[in-house]
């Protein structure tokens, strides 16, 4: 017996005559090269079976294994065994092929489908992506080429490519939009600022008299839908002008400063409204308010302002208001609304100043501070 079939035989480790023990000893009988060659071709193939969905690993190792015990068998029917074998390869060798086959078209069908979204997708998206688009001429062809081999190489670059392609955009994309959000709040802040520019008055930084009379209008609408109680407040500085002319013009624009501020302070609510609406005059809107409620705040409000004291060129300065306070009324429109907050005003000043006066139509008339 030539050296390899005796080593081959070795190697196997199978059983002879008929035992089917393993047996290490050396075979006690001759095995011709032809069947020591099939003996090869068979462990060769038992060694890379692959699972196949009608013929699984376990099964065909088993009758390989059952196919090469026969071949070392001296007792069995040569003639026999070598048709079976012929016959058992030609079956498996076919389902094998149309396996493979099967898998390489569903893989191929996979890209096929993957490079036809894509090439959707780049036109959809109208993207000028030269790199790309040769990419995926080069993938079409791997598929047309019917190779698994070229296929996989070329679907393993375009992916790399792709992934890589992707990432890239992404940070530039992520770049512009934080470019874009920056350029867009400063655009928004600007128009928020020229927004209050507009709408605010310079000197003292309260709302002025064209954003006065739009609050005045959306509360008589709100007023016409909701019948929710509003309360507006006009208010004058007492004998200002003496301030002007006793301190100077600056002094009294400080003057109106300070008013201001002592008004945000007692109407610093959401929804309180102040305006300027004339050199010395201020109105305050009040939603949700009633006239008792406003008069609470007014009264507030006038006890603060004649409390302050300010030194100025050595002087002591002091002021202090008089208001007239009305409650919208239904059916009301805001020109009278105003008109009768005015003559309540003016009551208060013909009545001495220095108090508030609730508009008639209301509830209390002619109260003093
Ligand atoms: P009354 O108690 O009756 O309201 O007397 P008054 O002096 O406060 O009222 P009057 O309407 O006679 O005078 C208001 C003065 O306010 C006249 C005007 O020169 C002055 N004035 C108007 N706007 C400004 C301003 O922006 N700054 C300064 N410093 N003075 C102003
Ligand atoms: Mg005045
Ligand atoms: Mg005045």
């Amino acid at each position: 017996m030539k050296q390899w079939v005796q080593k081959l035989i070795e190697q196997l480790d199978y059983g002879f005559n008929g035992n089917p023990e393993k047996d290490h000893s050396k075979p006690k009988h001759e095995i011709s090269e032809d069947r020591a060659t099939l003996l090869y071709v068979i462990d060769l193939y038992n060694k890379h079976l692959f699972e196949i969905d009608t013929h699984p690993v376990r099964k065909v190792r088993a009758i390989l294994d059952e196919f090469a015990k026969e071949l070392v068998n001296p007792e069995a029917d040569s003639e026999k065994v070598l048709f079976r074998l012929r016959q058992f390869f030609s079956h498996y060798r076919v389902d094998e092929y149309t396996y493979v086959r099967k898998t390489f078209e569903d893989f191929k069908g996979i890209i096929w489908d993957f490079v036809d979204q894509l090439a959707e997708d780049v036109r959809h998206e109208q993207i000028d992506d030269s790199e790309i688009a040769s990419n995926l001429e080069a993938l079409r062809e791997a598929v047309q080429a019917d190779s698994i081999e070229v296929l996989r190489a070329k679907s393993r670059e375009f992916i790399d490519n792709y992934v890589e392609k992707q990432s890239r955009k992404d940070v530039r994309r992520e770049k512009r939009i934080r470019g874009i959000k920056k350029n867009l709040d400063s655009v928004k802040k600007k128009l928020d600022e020229a927004y209050k520019s507009a709408r605010q008055d310079h000197l003292t930084g309260a709302w002025n008299r064209k954003s006065f009379d739009e609050a005045l209008k959306e509360q008589i609408n709100l007023f016409t839908m909701s019948k929710v109680p509003v309360t507006i407040i006009l208010l004058d500085i007492d004998h200002f002008k003496k301030i002007n002319d006793g301190f100077g013009h600056d002094v009294g624009d400080f003057a109106l400063k300070e008013c201001v501020r002592m008004l945000h302070e007692s109407f610093s609510r959401e929804h309180d409204f102040v305006a300027r609406i004339g050199g010395e005059e201020f109105a305050v809107l009040l939603p949700e308010h009633t006239v008792e409620h406003a008069i609470k705040r007014a009264e507030d409000t006038m006890a603060k302002i004649r409390k302050e004291v300010w030194l100025v060129q050595d002087k002591e300065l002091r002021f202090t208001i008089s208001m007239g306070i009305a409650q919208l009324q239904p059916g009301e429109s805001g020109e009278q609304w105003l008109k009768r907050a005015d003559q309540a005003l003016y009551q208060s000043k013909h009545g001495g100043r220095n108090r508030y006066t609730v508009a008639a139509d209301s509830k209390s008339l002619g109260q003093v501070a």
